[in-house]
């Protein structure tokens, strides 16, 4: 049983206290097992700080958190950091003003019905998502970043990123496998976005049933008729989605204004 208090909320909204969450996780958890940062791994943190500093559409505060970590990344001269100045920086030690990540993981959409359950894998999802969309409706944010020449960034910085640094290795080896083959294909912001809902679906029925499965959120093909009718169709007695009612979806469910503060610190 999970010890936190029931957080009510409704499944078709984006909550930023699991945006807020996931980053708090990744960057004073999940980064916590590595002493230092040094070649491909600083690399692949530097790509993911700048990307989620360009795109990131929920509060200021972790915004400029974000830029602050990468202008300081990008401006130092190391070939290795360690890892506790990383963490000084993200508590902010130097007490920039307007900076700030609370030190605490609060799940609202990404809340298990127990412990152990759900939490930072959902939320890393949900973060991706987010950027992805936010990277169709802003194409330029990426410029000069290094960043602008890749036709899907958000999908090369999410594979390095898992590869490298995902506690969970059988997933990365999965999205990795299935990176391989596709994500060369994606030639747009629009196909960027339903590229990572596709593969998120092809994980949730390769999950459904399984032990990991949260019994409040059975893995199901996503969104359900429910969230989105327009994004079913049938053909000649077979589902099949309708792409451009599912993209338009997507838009929506994961743009900036369904983005809740609510239970935010
Ligand atoms: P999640 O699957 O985490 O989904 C989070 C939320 O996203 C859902 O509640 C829903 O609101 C929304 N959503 C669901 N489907 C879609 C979709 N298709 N498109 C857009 N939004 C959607 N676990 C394993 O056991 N094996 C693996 O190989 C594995 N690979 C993973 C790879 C990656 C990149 C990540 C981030 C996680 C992986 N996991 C894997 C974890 C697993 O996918 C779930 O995140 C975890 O089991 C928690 O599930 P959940 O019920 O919170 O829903």
């Amino acid at each position: 049983q999970s010890t936190e208090p029931w957080r009510d909320f409704s499944r078709s909204t984006v909550y930023s206290a699991d945006l807020e969450s996931a980053l708090h996780y990744l960057l004073r958890v999940e980064l916590a097992t590595h002493n230092s940062l040094e070649g491909e791994e600083l690399k692949v943190f530097k790509d993911f700080v700048t990307l989620v500093s360009k795109l990131y559409p929920g509060r200021g505060s972790v915004v400029k958190l974000m830029e602050t970590l990468s202008d300081w990344l990008l401006s130092l001269p190391l070939q290795r950091i360690p890892y506790q100045a990383v963490l000084d920086l993200v508590d902010n030690k130097m007490r920039i003003s307007g900076v700030f990540l609370g030190a605490e993981l609060r799940w609202v959409g990404c809340q298990g019905s127990r412990a152990g359950l759900r939490g930072y894998p959902c939320s890393l999802w949900t973060l991706f998502h987010v950027l992805s969309v936010q990277h169709e409706a802003t194409p330029t944010a990426l410029e000069n970043t290094g960043l602008e020449s890749e036709a899907a960034p958000v999908l090369q910085v999410m594979r390095r990123y898992i590869r490298t640094f995902f506690g969970c290795e059988q997933c990365g080896r999965h999205f990795e496998q299935a990176a391989s083959l596709s994500v060369d294909a994606v030639r747009d912001g629009g196909q960027q976005v339903l590229w990572l809902w596709n593969q998120h679906n092809m994980v949730n029925e390769r999950l459904a049933g399984s032990l990991s499965d949260d019994p409040l959120f059975p893995k199901a093909a996503w969104p359900s008729p429910v969230l989105c009718a327009s994004c079913h169709e049938e053909k000649d007695g077979v589902h099949v989605w309708n792409q451009d009612n599912v993209l338009r979806f997507l838009r929506r469910h994961y743009g900036v204004s369904n983005l809740s503060p609510k239970y935010t610190l």
